[in-house]
């Protein structure tokens, strides 16, 4: 399968959006240049005594807002036109939530799971200290994205402080509890996706508790996601890992699988419950549900496979999961797509806030966050859906708009150097 260029796609998107809301071009070039790019070699000595060189990037697409604010990929398939969309996501999505925020992505390419952990903190604290001159609080902070976690961004946090001198928290967010992260931010983009699910049906009028849903992906978006879903009182159908995955028609219990999956490094395929059916993950995106989560990697949904979905709705949790042709394919099905950059936000919200008690040397409370993060994904939902009503337009495009909107008026009233 032919990978798509993702920046050219975010391209097309925006100048669709900017023709929908008859915005001149002059207005938004700017958005369609990333400010700054940088690409590092990182050698790493590996524990065998051989040395590898891996490729490394950061790109700050923009700092219009604020500081660039995004995570660190590390997956074998990163390469820089993919840091680039990503980014260029990151500035939309911080805008749509209306954080203070602009949009950057880092990327390491590599599979994490072919290093052993010592040789990962190596490569991490090599990357951190490649991409130092242009990080810091007020500059660009880095985050989790795929492939990397909390012990990652601590490396990020000690090596980053060790140079300057003295810890600087506020540098990085998604970062454990006990080295300054917030309480709640582990759990925000699935309880983001569940909050803006919960909007879609109520815009609607539809009860969760009547809906079926299929989620792909059992990582910590996915996992969080069909907990508070079913805790919800939705039915899970169907969810799935790199292994496969299972599917009940009567509801899958999700307590059970998560407890199996969080006893170990255990895989989806070696659960059995008696009753589950296995099924592969092509499978899972046509599974018969109301609600479709592509959870995991991008490109999931595509010209070959949307067709066959017969979920009505589909809430996008992990970034860039539809093709543009598929997107085309299934909005002209009448199927609902809840973007990315609105559905999966709810990671960016916590991390503003983790950003923003490391400042201030301040901790909140646990509940304080969730609400904080249920207070801004709500407003954001709806300007999203009223901004696709007056548009009269698909989601993504009423939500790249709003986004439009707030960056080109910044842009505007700032006015252009020199
Ligand atoms: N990687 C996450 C995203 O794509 C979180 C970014 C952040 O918290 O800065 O939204």
């Amino acid at each position: 399968m032919t990978r798509e260029n993702q920046y050219e796609n975010f391209l097309k998107f925006l100048d669709k959006a900017a023709e929908v809301m008859h915005m001149p071009q002059d207005e938004y070039i700017i958005l369609k240049y990333p400010e700054r790019e940088l690409k590092v070699s990182l050698p790493l000595k590996k524990d065998d005594g051989s040395v590898q060189v891996y490729d490394g990037y950061r790109v700050q697409h923009s700092t219009l807002r604020g500081p660039g604010k995004g995570g660190i990929r590390i997956h074998q398939h990163v390469d820089i036109d993919d840091v680039k969309a990503l980014a260029a996501m990151m500035t939309f999505k911080c805008a749509i939530v209306n954080l203070p925020f602009g949009g950057a992505k880092g990327g390491i390419c590599v599979n994490p799971s072919t290093l052993s952990i010592t040789e990962l903190e190596r490569l991490t604290r090599r990357y951190t200290s490649a991409i130092l001159p242009i990080i810091g609080p007020e500059k660009d902070v880095p985050a989790p994205d795929v492939g990397s976690n909390s012990q990652i961004m601590d490396w990020v946090m000690d090596t980053y402080s060790m140079t300057k001198g003295y810890p600087i928290q506020s540098v990085v967010t998604g970062k454990d509890i006990d080295v300054g992260g917030s309480l709640g931010r582990k759990e925000a983009t699935g309880r983001g996706i569940t909050i803006i699910t919960q909007q879609m049906m109520k815009a609607l009028d539809k009860d969760i508790r009547q809906m079926r849903i299929a989620i792909q992906g059992m990582g910590n978006v996915g996992s969080i996601s069909a907990t508070l879903l079913h805790e919800k009182g939705a039915k899970i159908v169907a969810v799935s890992d790199v292994s496969g995955g299972l599917y009940n028609k009567n509801g899958l219990d999700i307590p059970v699988i998560i407890g199996f999956i969080d006893s170990g490094k255990r895989l989806l395929k070696d659960y059995d419950d008696g009753v589950s059916a296995h099924i592969t993950n092509a499978e899972l995106i046509r599974t018969d549900c109301d609600i479709l989560i592509p959870a995991a990697m991008e490109n999931q949904i595509t010209a070959e496979n949307a067709d066959d979905i017969k979920a009505s709705v589909i809430v996008e949790a992990a970034n860039g999961p539809t093709s543009k042709e598929a997107d085309e394919m299934l909005n002209s099905r009448g199927v609902l797509i809840v973007p990315d950059i609105l559905a999966n936000a709810g990671g960016v919200v916590v991390s503003y806030c983790e950003w923003v008690q490391n400042i201030q040397s301040i901790i909140w409370e646990e509940d304080d966050v969730n609400h904080m993060l249920e207070r801004i994904m709500t407003r954001a939902f709806n300007e999203v859906y009223e901004s696709a009503v007056n548009y009269n337009c698909r989601m993504r495009y009423g939500a790249i708009i709003l986004a439009l909107k707030r960056l080109t008026n910044t842009f505007k009233k700032r006015g252009m150097y020199p």
